[in-house]
This record gives structure tokens, sequence and C-alpha cells, in this order.
């Protein structure tokens, strides 16, 4: 066998490359975690010399590590990278690519394209032999825009690749603080116990961002928040929060469980929509960063009801959480830039304190601005005149608590997993199909009631159905 190794990424110059990939791979290689042989073979439709991509690489890299960039580190990692320019449609660049890579043994092929592209470029490369039995396949979300649009892709890459060698990216599950919430209630004994619908009232999650859809645009507006957000990153979540103790960390008894979450959500169809969801779409505004136009503005003045917004009210139909619902909500050009999950404890059962001031606990998971775990519980003031209380943060701040540590990109971990060959952190097909399934039928239902989108103002924090739909069971948003 080859020491010559490789790894090549079809849509090498695009804004996710750019952004996360490049930046990721640099990371890695700058503290050793890559094989020392491996060259990076970026594919895309650009025309480029090898020389030059790599300064197009050089130039993001800089951007995305700031001050961890440094140009001796830069100079070894530009070793690795070559390019290959063509159609990734047609047959041309596959024979371009099996020349470049004579001799080598390709370790993963990632998918930086439109999933358009999954299926075809699986082809091209069964067709001309550039699948190896080890070599992998790392795909971005998201997967088809439907559960028949997924199948589809998956049929094709099924063809080409064992689903043991198919990376499904989530890059949520590349977070430390998502990982975390498994360490959090399988290696403490404090949680567990509580963690079902005797003391857990409900769960919120959410998923803010302060911009709007920008360049995206006509991505964007073919998906909408439901399918772009919820229907992978949040129930990832849900499902990391609900999901009963896996046997062990094997990667297939953790997406067992997981599984087992998503076929437990009660279907959300055409006589449930307008009660457990709402539609949004912003109206120019002012954000943060000053006065905003609105979503159909952004595209030169288009008329589209694609949603910007989505809340709804998800009930998970087990034993361990009958009653207890999940409120979930995401949008763009939202007053913060949050990702959080909230564990809503039960009150006590009797207070010998004053009632208003006994506040029930609070697990926050957050994940952005900065990635924090905080327990909300009750303390007494100092005070001497009377007995008080305030809810406390008992605070473990990640970044605080592994100081020496530079913060990951997500896709540093995921990157390096599947170079291994883990599949831990990454989704598998009958979990994407169960979401989409869901997200399917909420799609569907939204159709038969006509429910288009409600207006909100960018800043703010969706329509005011959004409030609506948590109150009407008793509770608020928490911000
Ligand atoms: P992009 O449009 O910025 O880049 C696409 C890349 O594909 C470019 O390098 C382009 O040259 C190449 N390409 C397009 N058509 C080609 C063809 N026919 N032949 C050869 N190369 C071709 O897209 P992106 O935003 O980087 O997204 C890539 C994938 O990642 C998509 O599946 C997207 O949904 C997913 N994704 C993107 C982001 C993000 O922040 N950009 C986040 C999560 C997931």
């Amino acid at each position: 066998m080859t020491d010559k190794k490789a790894m090549v990424i079809f849509g090498a110059t695009g804004d996710l490359a750019l952004k996360m990939t490049f930046p990721s791979l640099y990371f890695l290689d700058k503290e050793g975690h890559l094989p020392p042989e491996m060259v990076i073979l970026g594919v895309a439709r650009a025309q480029n010399t090898d020389a030059s991509f790599a300064e197009e690489i050089q130039k993001a890299v800089k951007q995305a590590a700031k001050a961890d960039y440094s140009d001796e580190s830069f100079a070894h990692f530009a070793q690795r990278l070559r390019y290959c320019d063509g159609d990734v449609t047609q047959p041309a660049p596959y024979a371009k690519i099996a020349e470049q890579l004579k001799d080598t043994e390709i370790l993963l092929f990632y998918m930086s394209t439109s999933p358009d592209f999954f299926g075809v470029i699986a082809q091209h490369l069964r067709e001309n032999g550039l699948i190896q039995p080890q070599s992998r396949i790392a795909i971005e979300k998201p997967i088809g825009h439907d559960l028949a649009s997924s199948r589809l892709i998956e049929a094709s890459l099924s063809q080409a690749f064992p689903e043991e060698r198919i990376h499904r990216v989530d890059h949520y599950l590349g977070k430390d603080t998502v990982q975390n919430l498994i360490a959090l209630r399988f290696a403490n004994m404090l949680f567990e116990p509580l963690w079902n619908k005797d003391s857990i009232e409900h769960v919120q999650i959410t998923v803010a961002e302060t911009v709007g859809v920008e360049r995206r645009w006509s991505y964007y507006d073919s998906y909408g928040a439901l399918r772009d957000v919820v229907q992978n990153h949040m129930l990832q979540l849900l499902c990391l929060v609900a999901m009963e103790p896996p046997a062990n960390l094997d990667a297939d008894s953790v997406r067992d469980e997981k599984v087992k979450v998503l076929k437990s959500l009660r279907p959300i169809g055409a006589a449930e929509v307008e009660r457990e969801t709402v539609r949004g779409q912003y109206r120019k505004g002012y954000t943060e960063s000053g006065a905003v136009p609105g979503y159909s503005e952004e595209a030169g003045g288009g008329n589209s009801d694609t949603e910007t917004f989505v809340a709804l009210a998800a009930h998970i139909d087990n034993w361990r959480w009958a009653g207890v619902p999940f409120f979930l909500r995401t949008g763009k050009r939202l007053p913060t830039r949050t990702t959080q999950i909230v564990v809503q404890f039960k009150p006590v059962p009797h207070s010998i304190f004053h009632q208003s001031e006994n506040v029930p606990n609070r697990l926050i998971i957050r994940l952005q601005p900065q990635e924090e775990i905080a327990l909300e519980i009750m303390n007494k003031t100092p005070e001497l005149e009377a007995v008080r209380l305030k809810p406390v943060a008992l605070d473990l701040n990640l970044t605080d608590a592994f100081r020496t540590a530079r913060r990951r990109i997500a896709y540093e971990r995921l990157i390096f997993d599947a170079l291994k060959g883990s599949t831990f952190l990454f989704v598998r097909r009958d979990e994407v199909e169960a979401a989409w399934r869901w997200i399917d039928r909420i799609v569907d239902g939204w159709k038969a009631r006509d429910m288009s989108c409600l207006p909100y103002t960018a800043g703010t924090w969706g329509p005011s159905s959004a409030f609506a739909l948590t109150e009407r069971q008793g509770y608020s948003w928490i911000e």
C-alpha cells in the first residue's frame, strides 16, 4: 500500500469551503492531526492553478484564523494543496482527478456543493474507479428538500458507498457543548433521575440569528427556516436532550436512541399546524447594524412566502416525556444571536418560602454567542431583615474552564473523525428520513391550511403569534 494519501473537496472555492473547511484543515495541520503524506485536492468550476488556489485559501484562512494564523504554518499547509477545475456533472474532471491521484490512497471525498450534485458526483467517482475500499464520503446538509428527494440522493450514494462510509454532516454535532450534553446527562448522577416528565415542565430550543438571508437568497428561498434549520440542527439538539441513555458510546447505539425520539414525535399535520406552529417573514426594521431591508427587498423586490422564522410546539409521545412540550423557534433578523437549550424544571411541590420568590430551577445550555452551561438554582440573599430568595447561576463557562485550549471550529472535529473513520458525530440515513417525514407533514399542513407567513419587523422576536404559542400553555419564551 502506498504512503500517499488524499482528501478531495468538491466545491472547494465555495462559501462553506472557504469559511469552514479549509480553516479547519489548516488548524488540524498546524496541530499535527493530518496524516503526514496527505494532499488536499480542491475541485471546483473556477479556473485556477495550484498556486492561485493556494493564494485564495490563504486569504480565507487568514480571515478565519485571525490571531491564530501564521505564515510559517500556512506554508506547511500549502504544500498539501492541489487544484482541479471542471464541471463535476461531466466526466472530464474525474479523469484529471484519477491522473493527479494515481497511486494514492483516497481517504475522504468531501461534498461542499449543492446537494443536487451529490448523486452525480458519487456516480462519476464509481464509474472512474476512484472509490477505494477505505474511501469515505462526507456530505453537507440539507440532504434533499423533502423525504422523496432525500431518498433519491441516498439511493445514488448507496450505490457507491456503504452506510458506514457515508458521513452526513450536521456541524452542530461538532460543537463541544453539544457533545457535552451527552456527558452532562450520562456522566453525572445529578440530572438523569430528574430528566423526565415528573421534574421537567418544558424545554425550549432557540436558534436566533441577527443576520438576514443576504447572499444566500436563491438557496434559502427554496428551503425556508423549517427545512434549513429545524429539520437538521434543531431536531438533532432535541434528540440529544430527549433520548434514552444509550447502551454505550458506539455510533449506532447513540443513533438508535436518536431515531427512537424522532419516531416518537407527535405528527403535526393539517389539523394541528395552526395551533402548534407559527410561520413568519421579516420586514424592514432596525438591528444592531442599523436599518435593514425586508426579506423580499433583499432579493431585489421579489415576492416570496418563504418563512424566515418558525416556532413550534413539539410533543414526544413516550413514557419519559408525556405532557412535556418542547418549544422550538428559529429565525433570521432576530434581536440577538443566540443558540440555546433551556430545560425548565417544575416548581417545588410545596414551598415554605414566599411563593413569588421561589423560582423553579432552569438549566441553560448555550451554544451561541458563547458555549456555556448554567444551572439556575435558588439562593438566600444575605440581608438581615427578611428571608429573600434569588436565582443564582452555577456557571460552567467552557471558554474559561478550558482556557488553555483554543476554541475549535466545529468542523475540525468532524473532519478529524471522518478521516479516522468514526461515524459517531454524523447522522445516519434513518435519522434524516425520520426527520423529513415529520417536517414534510408540517409543510403539507401549511399548504392544506393556506398558512402564509406572518410579517415581523426585523430586530424583533418574530410575529406576536409566537408568543401566543407558548402562552396558551402557560409559559413564556426565555431570552
Ligand atoms: P457556494 O455556491 O458558495 O459554492 C459552491 C461550490 O461548488 C463552488 O466552489 C462552485 O465552484 C462549485 N460548483 C458549483 N457548480 C459546480 C459544477 N457544476 N462543477 C464544479 N463545481 C461546481 O455554496 P456553499 O454555500 O459553499 O454551500 C455548499 C454546500 O454546503 C451546500 O450543500 C450548502 O447547503 C451547504 N452548507 C453551506 C453553508 C454555508 O454557510 N455556506 C452552511 C451549511 C451547509
